[in-house]
């Protein structure tokens, strides 16, 4: 058990810094990472400044909690099915971040339009289709059909998923994701945003993820 404890907290440091940027209000949003068999997964309806490692729960990949005397979260097929259908991903948060929230209520993906999306993200951030409240299964299966290779997406009229290599990588997509949400309505409100051409997203996402800093990056920008 003790292992995962320091994941635990980890994951529970990264929902209070989530928390102090807006992200998370109240007990909406929560927070996976994954563990040999199963993930790891915020319980459900306890404060963030409240969860100890204790009180996570560890869910199978078949959805049984295998340790934890808390519920998981409610949202937990979410995270579950993201995880089995993306086995690049390590972390998924969801979270009610204002700007990419609202976009959510449009019903509409955002295009790449910045180069920290094409690099962090790595494609469009798609809109599911609406999932009323309490549809979990439902939910997860919707939000794991949509996000595909993309490490961020809006769940219509809810919310947002983002995730990533690590902790700090899903973190950072879920602030990426926030601002190109933001930068979005902006462009909206004036225009047009036009695309990255989608031959550079590809060779951006592959120079972020494997060469950024390296000598072989050099050599490109050299
Ligand atoms: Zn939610």
């Amino acid at each position: 058990m003790s292992d995962t404890r320091e994941l635990k907290q980890q994951l529970i440091d990264a929902c209070l810094q989530l928390q102090a940027m807006g992200y998370l209000v109240g007990t909406y949003g929560n927070a996976s990472a994954r563990v040999p068999g199963g993930l790891i997964v915020t319980p459900s309806r306890i404060d963030y400044d409240a969860i100890t490692p204790d009180d996570m729960v560890i869910v199978s990949d078949s959805g049984q909690v295998i340790e934890g005397h808390r519920p998981p979260s409610s949202e937990t097929s979410v995270h579950r099915l993201i995880l089995r259908a993306r086995p690049d991903i390590q972390v998924v948060f969801h979270t009610h971040s204002l700007y990419a929230t609202a976009l959510s209520c449009l019903g509409e993906s955002i295009p790449v339009i910045v180069e920290e999306q094409s690099q962090v993200i790595g494609a469009e951030i798609r809109c599911t289709n609406y999932v009323p409240a309490g549809q979990h299964l439902a939910l997860g299966e919707e939000v794991a059909r949509t996000i595909g290779d993309s490490n961020g997406a809006l769940l219509r009229n809810h919310g947002v998923v983002a995730c990533g290599r690590s902790i700090a990588e899903a973190v950072f997509a879920s602030q990426v994701v926030e601002r190109v949400a933001q930068m979005y309505l902006m462009c909206r409100a004036v225009g047009q945003p036009i695309p990255i051409p989608p031959e550079y997203v590809t060779s951006e996402r592959e120079r972020w993820l494997y060469r950024y800093g390296t000598e072989a990056d050099k050599a490109i920008s050299s």
